[in-house]
Parts: structure tokens; C-alpha cells; sequence
């Protein structure tokens, strides 16, 4: 590295630090990765794009901000997949060398056979017959053997591939599921959008944006733990009153989104109103000191998919109505 390029690593390190402090940010190591490539390191345009658009938009620059954006432009936590993908490849080629070595096997069988038999075509005496008789005992005893193992090495092979899968199965869980709630994450709520948008089946095809009420007072006047655990009732207020087909994803903060495919913005709108009110009426109580959580509401905003466009117009039209619901005076519900 030439003494420019280590100068330039340091201005860009200060300047992270800097953007950090003026927003009251701890430079943990996620939060400094994000300053980081915000203030030019890595150009990491999309990143870019996102932060400032959040800046623009008014939202709180804070660290939970930050370590939503790291999952989403830095991180590449693909829960273990690399090593499952090596399990794998190592269970496959372990495999392939048996069975390589069991077909070395059968074929020194058949050649055993052929030997034998052109044996007999030469010698007719008993002594020959008995020689005869022996080596294709010897050669049967081999060839068993060899298959008996290629059997318990098939089982093994059977048993690992079922655990593997398994493994698969779990860290794809993980990778789409939001940890604190268990909701979808944004990657999973992508993907169904991705594969619920071009599918005439699912139409009408409503979404909900929903937003917690003035959440940033209650994590200022309680703690956020607290904070937490409003996220974690209202992920659950959301399960319980909608369909299993639903999508329910939380959506980054406190904010989330339900896609409910076959429904008309009228019946979207009754699920966002039920929703609305079973939040409102919740009364969180925690049992050791019997400390009672003031009432606290959310906001959502409703649409219907239009055929043909995009996600992202999709979504920025249901964004529009929270707006417009959080304009009018919050806890309600605006349909387009
Ligand atoms: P509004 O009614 O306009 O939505 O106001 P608000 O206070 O809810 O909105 P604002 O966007 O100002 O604040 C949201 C806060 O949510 C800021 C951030 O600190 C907090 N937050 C984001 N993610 C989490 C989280 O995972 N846990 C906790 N406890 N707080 C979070
Ligand atoms: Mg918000
Ligand atoms: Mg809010």
C-alpha cells in the first residue's frame, strides 16, 4: 500500500468516526462497517442511496438503522450454507470413490467368471473342477464383501443425506426469519413478492404497511427492552389475525408489512382495522414488579397490487397511505 492510500484509509476511517459521533452513534464494529462505506469506503452505491433517503425522510439515524442496513447491503451471513454445501460435497465424493471401487470389484468378478470359465473349456479333470469351484467361491466371497460394505456405505450415505437437508432447511429458515419477532425478514418478504407478483392466482392482492405509533418515546421513557417486547406483541397481534396464507414480514424497526393475496382493499382495510384495534386495546403488564405499559397504537396504510408494476411501486404506494394515516393523526387505518 503506497503512504497516499494509507493516508486516504485514515481520513476515511476519521470521517466514519466523525459521522458517527454527530449522530450519537457507538462506533461498534457493525455501525462503524456502515459509516464506513457510507462516507465512500467500498462503493457501496445502494447502501448509499438507502441511508440517505432515510436522512431524507426524516427517520432516526440511529443504530438500529444501522445494523438493518448492514443485514441488508453488508451482510453475508448465509446461516452455515457454506459449510453444509462442503458436507456435502465431501459426503458425494467419498461416494463416488466406493462405488468407483465397488465397479473395480464387479468387474474382477466378471473377469474371475470368464477365467474360470475358459478353464473348464481347457481342462476337463477333477483336480480342474476343484481348482474351478474354489477361486469362483473366493471370487463370489470378494465381491460379496465388497457389496456388503457398498450397502452400509449406501445407508450412511442416506442417513447423512437426510441430516444435511435437515441443516438446509434450518439455516434457510434462519436466513429469512426476522430473530427478535419470527416473522419473515425483508430477504423473504422479497422473495414472495417476487413469486406472489406475477401469479394471476393470487389476485386481488392487498398489502399492508404498518407503523408503531411514537415508538421512539417509548423506548426514550422505558428502555428498549421494552421496546422489544411492543415489537414482539405486535408481530403477534399480526399472526394471530390473519391467514396462514398471509405474509407477515417485519419490515425493519418498527415497521411491517402483511401481503393477503385474494383480497379486496375492503377486506384488506377490515383486516388492517382489526389489527388496529387489538393493538390499541392491548395492556401489557410484566408480572415481576406489575409495571403497566401505557396503551399504544399503530398505523396502517392499505392498497391493491396493480397488475404490472413493480414492487417497489407497489409498496411505495401502500408507504403513502401510513403516511397519509400517520398525517391525519395516527391509530387508523387509510385504504387508497
Ligand atoms: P411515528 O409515529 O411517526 O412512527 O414515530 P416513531 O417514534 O414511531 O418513529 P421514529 O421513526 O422516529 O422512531 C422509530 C424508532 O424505533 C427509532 C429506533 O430507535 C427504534 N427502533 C428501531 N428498531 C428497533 C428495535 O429493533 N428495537 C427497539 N427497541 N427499537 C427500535
Ligand atoms: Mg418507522
Ligand atoms: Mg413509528
Amino acid at each position: 500500500m503506497t503512504e497516499q492510500q494509507q493516508a486516504d484509509l485514515r481520513t476515511l476511517a476519521q470521517q466514519a468516526l466523525t459521522w458517527l459521533s454527530s449522530h450519537d452513534i457507538q462506533p461498534d464494529p457493525i455501525n462503524y462497517a456502515v459509516a464506513w462505506a457510507y462516507c465512500g469506503g467500498g462503493q457501496n452505491s445502494d447502501l448509499h442511496a438507502c441511508l440517505d433517503k432515510s436522512i431524507v425522510q426524516g427517520k432516526h439515524i440511529d443504530s438500529h438503522l444501522l445494523h438493518d442496513l448492514h443485514e441488508r447491503f453488508l451482510g453475508v451471513d448465509d446461516g452455515g450454507l457454506d459449510q453444509i454445501g462442503r458436507n456435502l460435497q465431501a459426503m458425494l465424493k467419498g461416494l463416488l470413490q466406493h462405488l468407483a471401487e465397488a465397479g473395480d470389484g464387479v468387474s474382477a468378478f466378471g473377469e474371475a467368471l470368464t477365467q474360470q470359465v475358459s478353464r473348464m473349456e481347457r481342462e476337463h479333470s477333477p483336480e480342474a473342477f476343484e481348482t474351478v469351484a474354489r477361486e469362483l467361491m473366493s471370487a463370489t466371497f470378494d465381491a460379496q464383501a465388497r457389496n456388503q460394505s457398498l450397502h452400509q456405505r449406501l445407508e450412511e450415505t442416506q442417513r447423512e443425506s437426510e441430516r444435511l437437508r435437515q441443516e438446509l432447511e434450518a439455516s434457510r429458515q434462519q436466513v429469512l426469519t426476522d430473530p427478535l419477532t419470527g416473522l419473515d425478514n425483508r430477504r423473504a418478504l422479497d422473495l414472495h413478492l417476487f413469486n406472489m407478483l406475477p401469479d394471476a392466482s393470487m389476485q386481488p392482492l392487498a398489502m399492508l404497511v404498518a407503523d408503531i405509533d411514537r415508538f421512539k418515546s417509548i423506548n426514550d421513557s422505558h428502555g428498549h427492552a421494552i421496546g422489544d417486547v411492543v415489537i414482539r406483541n405486535v408481530a403477534d397481534v399480526l399472526r394471530k389475525f390473519t391467514r396462514s396464507e398471509d405474509v407477515k414480514a417485519r419490515f425493519g424497526g418498527e415497521e411491517f408489512v402483511v401481503l393477503l393475496p385474494r383480497t379486496t382493499l375492503t377486506g384488506a382495510i377490515q383486516v388492517a382495522e382489526t389489527i388496529r384495534t387489538r393493538i390499541e386495546q392491548l395492556r401489557l403488564v410484566r408480572k415481576q414488579d406489575n409495571f403497566r405499559l401505557e396503551p399504544f397504537t399503530i398505523s396502517l396504510g392499505a392498497t391493491l397490487y396493480q397488475p404490472g408494476e413493480s414492487s417497489e411501486s407497489f409498496f411505495e404506494r401502500a408507504d403513502a397511505m401510513l403516511y397519509r394515516a400517520k398525517e391525519g393523526g395516527r391509530n387508523r387505518v387509510v385504504g387508497e
